[in-house]
């Protein structure tokens, strides 16, 4: 029987450190993977690692769902309450596993904040719209591009909740992402840590900021989107196999209009394009409130909510 992946036909320990060395640790990982990628990632023949994924399919048993049983899936995904009720009922309850989750706005809108609190409040029991349970807490990945991430935000939230500052702050695990290829690593890093982790959040804050550095300008457009979508795949995958919800934040301009040809930046301004999952738009309003605004989800319906930035986190 096939449990892991030495167990895979045509894997000897060689191949094996060569597949988990380039993130593909899982039969899960090696099942959704393809052949090209796999052969490129292993230094393996095509051939070989078509049989590979074959053979992680079959273990896997990967076959046809009836839609009843995609209903129960569905069902069975767990949400994350963002700290405020009316930006928890926008979102259809909250901050669901196994999606990615775009916010999107200007500079200050908020997304930041909204990052560190679901950051604590993933670590709330269940019932208190959390993903903890009483024998395992659930944890953080914080992957901060911008060096914006505080500690001090931490403690206030989580005092918040009557939660132990400390205790909560042990269970986020945070890295700073020094440029787009070093982000794009951790992520695939992460598809060896999750599954030993009881990790149910991972966030990039932001995502899109080291790709605008490193590709500039219309003629670096396509290479650019390229390099994000292929980031974004993995981010996806990542969300699907782990049931572990992610979040991504990307800043747009107030005026979208000066950067016309930018799909990043254009109006909408989302770069979720082709990958699926729940687009946010955040925006500023009088004083500590802010608007957010669903962006195309064909399963939410359309509508904004008003919540706040206070000194204890995201409220109503
Ligand atoms: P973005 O990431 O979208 O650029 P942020 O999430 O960093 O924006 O939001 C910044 C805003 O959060 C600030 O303009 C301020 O209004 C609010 N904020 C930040 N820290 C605090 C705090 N300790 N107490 C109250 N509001 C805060
Ligand atoms: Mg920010």
């Amino acid at each position: 029987e096939v449990k892991s992946i030495t167990d895979l036909p045509g894997v000897g320990p060689a191949t094996a450190n060569k597949l988990i060395e380039a993130g593909y640790a899982t039969l899960e990982a090696i099942a959704v993977a393809t052949p090209q990628e796999l052969s490129a990632a292993a230094g393996i023949p095509i051939t070989t690692a078509q049989r590979i994924i074959k053979a992680a399919r079959e273990a896997l048993d990967i076959r046809f769902k009836t839609a009843l049983e995609v209903k129960k899936e569905r069902l069975q995904t767990h949400k994350i309450t963002t700290g405020s009720r009316n930006l928890d009922d926008l979102l259809g309850g909250g901050i669901e596993t196994k999606t990615i989750t775009e916010f999107f706005g200007e500079f200050g809108s908020g997304k930041t904040q909204i990052c560190h609190q679901v950051a604590v409040n993933v670590q709330l029991p269940i019932e208190k719209g959390g993903l903890s349970t009483p024998d395992k807490m659930a944890k953080a990945v914080y992957i901060d591009t911008e060096g914006t991430f505080r500690w001090e935000r931490i403690e206030a939230m989580s005092k918040r909740w009557g939660l132990d500052p400390d205790e909560v702050m042990s269970n986020i695990l945070y890295i700073r992402a020094i440029n787009s290829d070093h982000q794009m690593a951790i992520v695939d890093e992460l598809f060896n840590i999750v599954p030993k982790e009881n990790i149910k959040l991972v966030i990039v804050d932001s995502v899109t900021g080291h790709f605008r550095a490193e590709y500039p300008g219309r003629e670096n457009l396509a290479a650019r989107q390229q390099k994000l979508n292929r980031h974004l795949h993995q981010l996806s995958r990542l969300a699907e196999i782990y049931d572990v919800a992610v979040i991504i934040t990307n800043q747009v301009m107030a005026k979208p209009d000066v950067f016309y040809g930018d799909p990043t930046q254009a109006v909408g301004g989302h770069v979720l394009y082709h990958a699926p999952g729940v687009r946010v738009q955040l925006r500023k309003s009088r004083g500590n409130k802010r608007i957010a605004r669903i962006v195309d989800a064909p399963h939410l319906p359309e509508g904004e909510a008003v919540f706040m930035i206070t000194d204890y986190g995201i409220a109503d």
